[in-house]
């Protein structure tokens, strides 16, 4: 089957079916692992996708970056099982289903009921499963997704809550109200993390605000980016060690702060009255812009403050303690009254009469025209800024003071930061930055989500006394339940349907009613995936901490972060030892991919046309992998052409002749020592290559190891060890020379074939199926990967090859500058080098004549003399790193025929493939042509005629025939006409 698809031209699509079938029917990817059992192990931890989408680009290219990683170390002999996961929880599901239901809010939900909904967010999960397994088999990525860890297991969240209930004994799980992220979409506060994927540069109004002073003739002027907070001003803050300034302007006292009045003011006019500290102006009262209610507390005065900034606005900021995490902070120092007037729809509630009903954010432009209106506006500008908005569902987040469970990881920052030195970062510069940062800003993991679709938090609070428990176990459960079912659902609504009797005073214990942020299953992951400690115990521990994670550059702040914390909350370890983190995946024109532009091709799309082998040759060498990577059909296309072909035709070209002459490795093959110059070199070329894969891999730069390996196969292998090989295999006999080469060219495909079996497995696969003896394993992956042997390595051979080849360019270059091209024979060529030079390239001189086409090469030690030799007038030179070429650049009648006669049998040879003509086939052929071609052709017409089957050459008038060309050869004007002869 194989042997026969060589025959053909490369169809990978085709070919890679062939493979998959093979490897299903013969079950390769279990044996190679199996057959490592035992060995020392390279553990894998994946990191699980959500199956809920269908899988895009992105994904393609994280499955490929792991793959041929994992088999290259199963290659090496590692025990390196694979084991699929899938994440199920959270607003990634829930968002899909409300869409699908027409559901828009929570109260939606709970009409629709939650028991229905959790069922169809289920279902959903695995909407696209089948999508996920086809592209990860079809991409040819090993992993074993039969029995894939799935978190919405029973099991899995069991194993969730155990951890949890650990951190609960650490005190490290609290209740507290506290200004968090929340989207007022979904209803929930979000983590510092999911807020970290979903920040945008948005363009925002920012005013500057004047606050009369109580009973005095001047203002406070403030600076906002968020005018909806201002109905909630209940402060302003200066900075107590700061110099403010009252000036006047345009007829008003303004107040700020001196270290922006030539930012804002300059030029304009404006006289300094007074000058205070900023501790001067504590406690010194306002009038309300906004007084929609009355506040329970004292309000309006001002507060010192050392978040406050003179980098922008004017150093007075306006504080409104429900909607911002500073503002909560100072409100609590002061006792600042809580003006809380936006629902958790994000919208004002009735008090706000005018804009009651209203997205805040929608408002902004409502309250600003307002502020004009009544004279509180000192003026406005755009503000260019990052803020937040929902990773899942785009709304902006609004900063809001509420009730959330918290996990203290600020507590542990120290630890994080001790467990991130311990592992390995690709790229190194994300360790102390992108991740580092994060971890030494650590907040409090904002844990609760107020949802439906996820594990649901353990935490029971008894209703009578306030005991609160957090339940680590189905057992524990169990045994404080008196209305324990049978068989149990952890999600929501039937853990919530659970009484607990509380120990303490027999009253009834109810679950807070909170669902856990997903992020936090997927960071337990590496025992979760286990049911640990409940069951595999042995298992988890031979398997922590993770040799290898691989994934995008957004899980920096995204899975590697969430492992990281709970890993090191759990086991105070870092949970992986090497983290290879990926470039973003973008369209053709460099922007970043989204599902809503749709600007990317279908991965599907490549499957068919190009196939998995060429697009993951591409997604490899295109870029080091952490690197931003374009992702388009043409591209792939590129590569299939410039390496893939160049691979397949060598490879054919090779196949084809040794099975012609019945070439067998077992009884042909000859001793690399005993073997032609040509072929020790490739071989010594070849055993650096496999050192510099090799050590290339071992830190992920697939990129440079690709590149070495497709530099190899074109460069050397093809354009020059084939193309110079070629002549050899035309002899009939298999000679010692013949089968030198054969044997050569058997052990670098051979080589190739392991070499390229991680990066390109379906036509590594195929080369070794075609080669492969009776007594080999059945397929390539089952092998070793090549290692590098020392004795076969020749320096000075591969020195003498370089300036051999550097030679043979010079002479390209030269007759470009001559206008004689190669297939004209030149009568002589001296090579002007130093005696060790010479002596180096002594054995390859005859390589280098024919490369040159000269009939003699000499030697010399001066150019004076090499001139001299051929002639003031007749010589043309060129150097090149020392070396000297003078060649005779004479074209004597003799030599232009035979170069001319090539010229004319390529053309002849060209027009019988255009008629189709078989090998026998023989022809009549009419040349018109001048006579100085005339002549030439004469004298080698036994030649041509030989060389194109040609029974009879006639020179006409006007070249008659089947097919008749017309061609321009140098100076030279030619028409042939052939037909096929009797
Ligand atoms: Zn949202
Ligand atoms: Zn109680």
């Amino acid at each position: 089957m194989l042997n026969e698809l060589f025959q053909q031209d490369y169809n990978p699509p085709k070919l890679e079916k062939e493979i998959l079938k093979f490897w299903e029917e013969k079950e390769i990817f279990k044996k190679s692992v199996e057959k490592r059992k035992g060995n020392e192990r390279f553990v894998f931890l994946e990191g699980p996708p959500t199956a809920n989408g269908s899988p895009h680009p992105g994904h393609v290219l994280t499955r490929i970056m792991k793959d041929v990683i994992l088999r290259y170390y199963t290659m090496n002999g590692f025990y390196t099982p694979r084991r699929a996961g899938w994440d199920t929880h959270g607003l990634p599901v829930e968002i899909e289903v409300e869409k699908e239901l027409g559901l828009r809010t929570k109260q939606d939900i709970e009409k629709y009921g939650v028991e229905k909904f959790n069922e169809r967010c289920r279902e959903s999960t695995f909407r696209y499963e089948n999508e996920w397994i086809e592209m990860t088999k079809r991409i040819g990525f090993w992993i074993d997704m039969d029995n894939p860890y799935i978190t919405l297991d029973n099991r899995y969240i069991e194993s969730v809550w155990w951890s949890l209930k650990k951190i609960w004994e650490k005190g490290l799980l609290y209740k507290g109200h506290k200004v968090v992220p929340y989207c007022p979409r979904c209803g929930t506060a979000l983590s510092a993390h999911e807020v970290a994927q979903g920040y945008k540069t948005i363009k925002e109004p920012s005013i500057y605000v004047k606050f009369k002073l109580k009973e005095k003739d001047a203002f406070f002027l403030a600076w906002t980016t968020t005018p909806w907070t201002l109905i909630s001003n209940v402060a302003l803050a200066v900075h107590p060690e700061e110099s403010y300034v009252e000036i006047e302007y345009e007829g008003e006292k303004l107040i700020l702060a001196e270290k922006r009045l030539e930012n804002l003011f300059a030029g304009k006019g404006y006289k300094v009255i007074r000058r205070f500290k900023g501790r001067d102006l504590e406690y010194m009262e306002y009038e309300p812009i906004f007084k929609f209610v009355k506040p329970d507390k004292k309000a309006w005065y001002v507060v010192c403050a050392d978040f406050v900034t003179m980098e922008e606005g004017t150093g007075i900021v306006h504080i409104a303690p429900a909607f911002g995490e500073e503002d909560y902070e100072v409100g609590k120092v002061y006792d600042l009254p809580i003006v809380q007037l936006v629902g958790k729809d994000g919208k004002f509630d009735e008090r706000v009469k005018p804009w009651k009903g209203m997205f805040v954010k929608d408002a902004d432009p409502k309250i600003i025209d307002y502020l004009r209106e009544s004279g509180a506006l000192a003026w406005e500008e755009e503000y260019l800024h990052e803020y937040p908005f929902c990773w899942r569902c785009d709304t902006p987040l609004l900063y809001y003071a509420m009730d959330s469970w918290f996990i203290a990881v600020s507590k542990l920052r120290e630890n994080l930061l001790r467990n991130n030195e311990n592992i390995e970062w690709y790229p190194s510069h994300i360790k102390h930055g992108r991740f580092g940062d994060f971890l030494r800003e650590a907040k409090d993991w904002a844990l609760s989500r107020s949802r439906y679709w996820g594990t649901p938090l353990p935490i029971w609070i008894c209703q009578k006394c306030g005991e609160t428990m957090c339940i680590g176990s189905i057992e524990e459960l169990k045994s404080l339940s008196e209305n324990f079912p049978e068989k149990i659902d952890l999600h929501k609504p039937f853990v919530d349907n659970l009484i607990l009797k509380c120990p303490k005073c027999k009253g009834e214990m109810k679950r807070e009613d909170y669902v856990i942020d997903c992020w936090y299953d997927s960071g337990s992951a590496f025992f979760a995936q286990w049911h640990y400690p409940f069951e595999n115990v042995e298992e988890f521990k031979n398997n922590f901490p993770a040799d290898f994670i691989c994934e995008a550059l957004d899980q920096t702040r995204g899975w590697f972060y969430s492992l990281l914390a709970v890993s090191t909350l759990l086991f105070d370890k870092p949970p992986y030892r090497k983290v290879l983190t990926l470039g973003l995946v973008l369209d053709k024109q460099g922007q970043k991919m989204s599902k809503s532009k749709k600007n990317y091709v279908d991965p599907k799309v490549i499957f068919d046309n190009e196939g998995a082998d060429p697009l993951r040759w591409y997604m490899i060498s295109a870029n080091p992998p952490w690197a931003p990577i374009r992702f388009y059909e043409e591209a792939v296309k590129e590569t299939l052409r410039r390496f893939m072909l160049t691979l397949w035709n060598s490879f054919k070209f090779y196949l084809t002749y040794a099975q012609l002459d019945k070439f067998d490795p077992r009884k042909h093959s000859v001793d690399v020592k005993n073997r032609m110059h040509l072929d020790r070199w490739i071989i010594s070329k070849l055993q650096n290559l496999i050192g510099e894969v090799r050590e290339n891999v071992e830190k992920f730069e697939l990129q440079k190891a690709s590149r070495a390996i497709e530099e190899f196969v074109v460069k050397d292998l093809s354009n020059w060890y084939i193309r110079r090989s070629r002549k050899r295999l035309w002899i009939e006999e298999m000679t010692q020379e013949k089968a030198s080469c054969y044997s050569t060219l058997h052990d670098v495909f051979f080589t190739l074939s392991r070499l390229l079996a991680p990066f390109i497995p379906f036509m590594s696969e195929a080369m070794y199926l075609a080669i492969k003896t009776k007594d080999m394993p059945e397929s390539v992956h089952l092998l070793d990967y090549p290692k590098k042997e020392e004795r076969l390595i020749d320096k000075d051979l591969e020195r003498a090859m370089d300036i051999s080849r550097r030679i043979v360019e010079l002479g390209r270059v030269l007759r470009g500058k001559i206008g004689i091209k190669v297939r004209y024979p030149l009568s002589k060529a001296i090579i002007v080098c130093g005696n060790d030079t010479k002596r180096e390239i002594e054995n390859l001189l005859e390589l280098i004549k024919e490369e040159l086409n000269v009939k003699e090469i000499i030697f010399s030690g001066s150019r004076e003399e090499a001139m001299r030799t051929i002639g003031e007038n007749n010589y043309a030179e060129i150097e090149g790193e020392g070396i000297y070429l003078v060649v005779d650049k004479r074209l004597t009648p003799e030599l232009f025929a035979e170069g001319f006669s090539r010229e004319i049998v390529r053309r002849i040879q060209a027009m019988r493939k255009e008629m189709n003509l078989s090998i026998e086939d023989r022809i009549e052929t009419e040349i018109s042509v001048n006579e100085k071609g005339r002549e030439a052709i004469e004298r080698w017409k036994d030649y041509i005629s030989g060389e194109t089957r040609s029974k009879k050459i006639t020179f006409t008038e006007e070249a008659k025939g089947e097919l008749i060309k017309k061609w321009k050869i140098g100076d030279v004007e030619v028409t042939i006409g052939i037909r096929k002869g009797a």
